[in-house]
C-alpha cells in the first residue's frame, strides 16, 4: 500500500493548478493544500484573454476560476504574488522568491508557458496575450486607431486577429509558413481558415518573416517583411508559440527536456512525489508511445482531475488517455479540432449543411485510422468525433457517421 501525503503544495494558479486543488478536495483529500501562484491577481481563467476580454464582451470578474470565498472555504490556501524559485527534492522543501519554504508531501507543478517573442528595440512594443496585464496594454493600442499587425499564424494570433477585426481595427496577419495556421490543421484547412480571416477583412500574409521591427517617423512602429513590404501600425502582436516555465527547476533533478518528464500517470520520471501537469509537462502518451508537451486548456483541465485522483489513489493509479481537444472562437465561429494530425496524415473535406449555409468537417486519417477531425460552427458533430476518437474508430466509420449527421456532399480527398 502507498501512502496517501498530508501536505500537498501545488505550484501555477491557473486552471491546471487551481482545478487540482479542488480535485484533491472533491476525491476526498483532508490534508493541507497550497497553491503558490507568480501573479498576485485571484486565480482566472485564461482562454477568453484573447477573445471576449479583449473585445470587451466580459470583465475580469466573468473569467475568475472560483467565486470570491470558494477555495478559502475548501481550506485551499493561496500564497499568490510571488513565484516558486526552487525545490530541493530530497528534504521536500519548496522555495519562493520572497526567502520562505513550503514542506510538501506531494508537489504538483503547473508553471505552464509564456510566449517566445522577436528581438525588438524598446522603442517598438511587442505585444503578446498570455495574462490580463497583457490584454490591458493591448487593448489600450489597438484603441489608438492605428491598425494591427499579428506576427505569427497560430491560434493565438488568430483569435487576437480575429477579435481586433471585430473591433473594426485594420489588422494584418504576417506567418512565415506557405499557409496560415498550416502546423497544427494542415494545409488545406488552414487555408479554409485564412479564407475566412480574409472575408472578415483580416490581411492574410503568408510565405514570408518579420525582417526588421522600428519606429517610424509617425510614431508608429513599422515592421519591415521579407518580401519589402513595409505595415505601419500602432500595435503588434506576436504569437509564435511558447517556452514552458521551467528555469526555476535548474539544479533540482526534476528531468527538464522542453518541458517537465513525466509518466502517463502525471508522476515526473524518477522523483518520488512530484508531479506534473498541464502546458508545462511533457507527459507520455500511452497511445502513441510518445512523450510530448500539450497547450491546450482541456488537457490541463483533465490533466488536473487526472493527478489529484492518482495523489489521493495511489493504489489505483490512472493514465491520460482522452481525446486531444481544442477549440477557438474566431469571427464568430467556433473551431474544434479533436485528435491530430500526424505529418503523413490524409485529409478529407466533408461539407455538411448548417444554418447559415455549408460548412466543412475536416478528417484526418494514418492510413484507416481515424486520426482528428476539426469542426467549423458543429458542436454537436464535434462531441460525436471525440468520442469516435476515444473509442479507436476507423476512418471509413467516422466517414459513415458524419454522412449519417448531414453531409450534403461525397467526401473528397
Ligand atoms: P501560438 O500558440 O502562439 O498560437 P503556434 O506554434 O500554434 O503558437 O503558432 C505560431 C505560428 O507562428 C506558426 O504557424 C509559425 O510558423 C509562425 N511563426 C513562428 N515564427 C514566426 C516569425 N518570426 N514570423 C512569422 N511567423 C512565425
Amino acid at each position: 500500500m502507498s501512502t496517501v501525503p498530508d501536505r500537498v503544495v501545488v505550484v501555477g494558479s491557473s486552471v491546471g493548478g487551481v482545478r487540482t486543488a479542488q480535485g484533491l478536495r472533491a476525491a476526498g483529500f483532508g490534508g493541507s493544500v497550497v497553491v503558490v501562484g507568480a501573479e498576485s491577481e485571484q486565480p482566472y481563467d485564461k482562454p477568453p484573454l484573447s477573445k471576449q476580454l479583449l473585445s470587451g464582451e466580459w470583465s475580469v470578474a466573468d473569467i475568475s476560476l472560483a467565486p470570491p470565498g470558494e477555495l478559502a472555504d475548501a481550506d485551499i490556501e493561496l500564497r499568490l504574488g510571488v513565484a516558486a524559485g526552487g525545490v530541493d527534492v530530497r528534504d521536500r522543501q519548496l522555495s519562493l522568491v520572497d526567502g520562505t519554504t513550503l514542506d510538501y508531501d506531494a508537489l504538483v507543478v503547473a508553471t505552464g508557458v509564456r510566449p517566445r517573442t522577436l528581438a525588438a528595440p524598446r522603442s517598438v512594443p511587442l505585444h503578446t496575450v498570455r495574462d490580463l496585464a497583457d490584454v490591458g496594454s493591448l487593448r489600450r493600442a489597438l484603441d489608438s486607431g492605428g491598425g494591427l499587425v499579428v506576427v505569427g499564424g497560430g491560434f493565438i494570433g488568430a483569435e487576437v486577429a480575429s477579435t481586433a477585426a471585430g473591433l473594426g481595427v485594420p489588422t494584418s496577419i504576417v506567418e512565415a509558413l506557405p499557409t496560415p495556421f498550416s502546423r497544427v490543421l494542415g494545409d488545406e484547412v488552414g487555408a479554409h481558415l485564412a479564407g475566412i480571416h480574409a472575408e472578415h477583412g483580416v490581411e492574410v500574409i503568408s510565405g514570408t518573416g518579420v525582417v526588421a521591427l522600428r519606429r517610424g517617423p509617425s510614431g508608429l512602429s513599422e515592421v519591415e517583411l521579407g518580401d519589402g513590404r513595409v505595415l505601419s501600425v500602432a500595435a503588434v502582436t506576436v504569437g509564435i508559440g511558447c517556452v514552458p516555465n521551467t528555469e526555476w527547476l535548474a539544479g533540482s533533478g526534476i528531468p527538464v527536456d522542453d518541458g517537465v518528464v513525466t509518466d502517463e500517470f502525471s508522476r515526473v520520471s524518477g522523483v518520488p512525489d512530484v508531479y506534473a501537469i498541464g502546458d508545462v509537462a511533457r507527459w507520455y502518451d500511452v497511445r502513441t508511445g510518445t512523450s510530448r508537451r500539450v497547450e491546450h486548456w482541456t488537457h490541463a483541465f483533465q490533466q488536473a482531475q487526472l493527478v489529484a485522483h492518482n495523489i489521493v489513489h495511489p493504489d489505483d493509479l490512472q493514465a491520460h488517455e482522452r481525446a486531444p481537444y481544442f477549440w477557438s472562437d474566431q469571427h464568430g465561429i467556433k473551431i474544434q479540432m479533436v485528435g491530430r494530425r500526424g505529418p503523413g496524415d490524409s485529409t478529407e473535406i466533408v461539407w455538411c449543411d448548417g444554418p447559415d449555409g455549408q460548412r466543412p468537417v475536416a478528417l484526418y486519417a494514418a492510413g484507416e485510422r481515424f486520426t482528428g477531425g476539426v469542426t467549423f460552427g458543429a458542436p454537436k458533430i464535434s462531441v460525436r468525433l471525440r468520442r469516435a476518437w476515444e473509442d479507436g474508430a476507423r476512418a471509413a466509420d467516422v466517414r459513415a457517421l458524419i454522412a449519417d449527421l448531414g453531409a450534403t456532399q461525397p467526401a473528397r480527398t
